[in-house]
């Protein structure tokens, strides 16, 4: 398995956590992308502080703004990438911007279900639908009839919470409107994977692992057992050795198939 080598590569919810880390670990591969889009919604704000310190070292980097559950952000954004790429396309698109609402069962709304799922499954979707025709570019531009990270990729950031059959951590968090959110990016990925397989798009959902974020838990008393880096890097190992056999499919960080 080789490292990963994609010449752009666009990361949504890209200043903190999981987001920020797969942006230094993109810009440190022994052969980093040409164009990488870190996208945030609010670049200029306290908050993307880091990926500002990151963009003044790095001129492949280019931060844009980007709110996923707004289209008409989200068609700016696709607009400015467009405007940066020429006439090239984007090879690899990660839906990784998430939010969750710690809930029980009883006491979920339908304000917290409908904020859950706009940002964790409608986000997905409509960026997808936004940044089809650079992917189709990206696609037709590489050659080879095989699909790849490197070629034209969606990579929706999921959850094992997700998954219907383990209902994984059950007794940590029931979470429903997060666990319904993943379960339905889950299904959003499938069928992605079926209507962009003629265009030559690989598309995958992925559960990073339990990691020390702002989400994941980073407190002294509870620490989860992975690190930002080791998710990052299990993950770009994994994007690495995808190829047309895997879209579709639920990946774990260590490239276990999970059941859905
Ligand atoms: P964090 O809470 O640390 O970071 C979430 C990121 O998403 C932030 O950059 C945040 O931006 C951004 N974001 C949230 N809502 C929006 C929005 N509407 N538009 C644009 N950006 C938004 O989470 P993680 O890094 O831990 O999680 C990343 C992904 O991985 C998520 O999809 C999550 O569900 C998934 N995941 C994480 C696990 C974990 O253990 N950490 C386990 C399983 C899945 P801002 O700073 O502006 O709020």
């Amino acid at each position: 398995m080789g490292e990963l080598c994609v010449r752009s590569v666009l990361v949504t919810g890209a200043n903190r956590g999981l987001g920020l880390g797969l942006v230094q670990h993109l810009l440190g591969l022994p052969k980093p992308p040409q164009w990488l889009f870190a996208t945030c919604r609010d670049p200029k704000g306290q908050r993307a502080q880091e990926l500002q310190n990151l963009a003044s070292k790095h001129h492949n980097l280019v931060i844009l703004p980007l709110e996923v559950a707004n289209p008409t952000s989200i068609k700016a954004a696709a607009a400015k990438v467009g405007e940066h790429l020429g006439g090239s396309g984007l090879n690899l698109l990660i839906n990784n911007a998430g939010i969750v609402k710690i809930t029980l069962l009883e006491n979920e709304t339908l304000e917290d279900m409908t904020e859950i799922y706009t940002t964790n499954t409608v986000g997905p979707l409509l960026m997808g639908q936004a940044f089809l025709p650079l992917l189709k570019k990206a696609a037709q531009g590489s050659p080879g009839s095989g699909m790849s990270c490197s070629k034209a990729a969606i990579v929706n950031m999921s959850s094992y919470a997700g998954s219907i059959e383990d209902v994984y951590v059950w007794e940590f968090g029931q979470v429903v409107s997060y666990r319904c959110s993943k379960a339905a990016l889950n299904m959003l990925t499938k069928c992605q994977s079926l209507a962009y397989r003629e265009h030559g798009i690989l598309c995958v959902t992925l559960h990073p692992g339990w990691v020390q974020t702002e989400m994941g838990g980073s407190s002294e008393s509870f620490k989860p057992p992975l690190t930002v880096d080791a998710s990052v890097q299990g993950m770009l190992k994994v994007l690495s050795s995808l190829s047309e056999k895997e879209t579709g499919t639920f990946l774990d960080w260590e490239g276990k198939i999970l059941p859905w």
